[in-house]
């Protein structure tokens, strides 16, 4: 087969045989064929789209390219959770444990974070001593003995996909949804889990900045799953303001800790609640108000913090570690009465990356202790001299951009707002 054909082909509008996806997948992910020539597939796609059926076979391909996770030990109570990334978005951390305690099996496989959006890998990482890269039977084991395992890079899953990604993310070829929505389903199938709830964030903060495209990708992740006979459902959430007080690693695990033990900010609380009753849902086919009431009572009994106290200990973490905080402090106060009417997440994301909550390249060093802890949610009132945020940042970051971006981002009126939707639709 030749390559220049199959770009041809996409070029003029044609659907690809799952023979010419297979061919271009893997011949480009065993490097016979060069970056500009898959670029050009690449580019071909996004304009042209792909039908259901490409997007299918594209899927499975790069799914089985590497390791595919056998789950079926747990006899089909495996729940998994994507999310498109967002700003203070630690709700993993949250519905793990809660879910642990209601037969679920947690085997989650987490991400590192790149740019303004962090990884829940990362915020593991930032509780001393916690092991986020087990090996596949330590992973397994875990999950086996407490019913949750929180890791990362187990196995080598997709690695076309990861090939794929990155020649996509320097030939502005990543914003298509059918490249987007196999990307990520590829890695989620491969996982191996029975149920998966994808929170498809929409807003500033997000990759999809409006509902229609965040529709559109959501609908095609859930044909995707229920094509490879996976249980699926997407919610879309607001991405406009960022998700709790807390944004940086470990006061966002502080932030968890808070919801587990019934306490948590209002929207954090809502969406792990839903996220968590729509996967149980699915796992049990009992009813979702039943599931809404047996996942406030892991809460509410404090069985969910003591199964993500088991957790962390069961990964060598030390929890009282993420109470700590050596980093410096500068709480900006504000500058009028009123009220909280916006916090920009976009802007909110771009301040915490002045202080290394997140990393720019792949290489970069991130600072555990860095963030932005917010007092006040929107429709709040304020009082002028009042504390708005804590930062906590180290000697070498840029603390001042990060004050004027914070700035920027909030904004105080002297009357309410309607108050932002947070949960825009489910979908299945
Ligand atoms: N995240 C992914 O894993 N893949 C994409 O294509 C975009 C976001």
């Amino acid at each position: 087969m030749e390559f220049t054909s199959v770009i041809d082909k996409k070029k003029n509008k044609q659907e690809l045989t799952k023979e010419e996806i297979t061919y271009a997948v893997s011949s480009y992910t065993n490097g016979e064929i060069p970056d500009y020539q898959m670029s050009s597939l690449l580019m071909a796609i996004l304009l042209n789209g792909m039908t259901n059926e490409e997007v299918f076979n594209l899927t499975e391909v790069m799914m089985n390219s590497g390791d595919v996770l056998d789950l079926s030990r747990f006899g089909g109570m495996v729940v998994d959770k994507h999310s498109t990334g967002g700003i203070g978005d630690k709700t993993t951390i949250i519905l793990g444990p809660i879910l642990a305690t209601l037969g679920c099996k947690v085997a989650k496989i987490s991400g590192r974070g790149l740019g303004i959006t962090g990884g829940t890998a990362d915020k593991l990482e930032s509780i001393k001593g916690y092991n986020i890269s087990l090996s596949k039977d330590e992973f397994l084991n875990q999950v086996e003995d407490i019913g949750i395992s929180l890791s990362y890079n187990i196995g080598n899953l997709a690695p076309a996909d990861k090939k794929i990604y990155a020649l996509r993310d320097v030939t502005a070829t990543v914003d298509s949804i059918p490249l987007i929505a196999s990307s990520i389903m590829s890695k989620k199938l491969a996982s191996g889990a029975d149920a998966i709830i994808l929170d498809v964030k929409v807003g500033k903060g997000a990759f999809m900045k409006d509902v229609t495209e965040a529709r559109k990708l959501a609908s095609l992740m859930i044909d995707i799953g229920k094509h490879f006979g996976r249980k699926v459902k997407a919610i879309l959430t607001n991405m406009d303001i960022p998700l709790g007080y807390n944004i940086g690693n470990r006061i966002e695990v502080q932030e968890c800790i808070d919801v587990l033990s019934g306490k948590g900010e209002h929207n954090l609380t809502l969406i792990s609640v839903a996220l968590a009753s729509h996967l149980l849902n699915m796992i049990s086919n009992k009813p979702i108000g039943e599931c809404q009431s047996l996942v406030l009572d892991s809460i509410a009994s404090g069985k969910a913090l003591e199964k993500f106290k088991e957790l962390v200990k069961a990964q060598g973490g030390d929890y009282n570690s993420i109470f700590e905080n050596d980093n410096i402090t500068y709480t900006i106060r504000s500058k009028r009465s009123g009220y909280i009417t916006d916090i920009d997440s976009e802007k909110v994301g771009l301040a915490s990356m002045e202080i290394k909550v997140g990393r720019e390249t792949k290489e970069d060093q991130i600072d555990y202790e860095a963030g932005i802890k917010f007092f006040k949610r929107i429709n709040d009132y304020i009082n002028e001299g009042e504390d708005l945020a804590t930062i906590y940042y180290k000697e070498g970051a840029s603390l001042e951009d990060a004050i004027k971006l914070l700035d920027e981002a909030v904004t105080i009126s002297d009357s309410k707002v309607e108050e932002p939707k947070l949960i825009y639709e489910v979908m299945e």
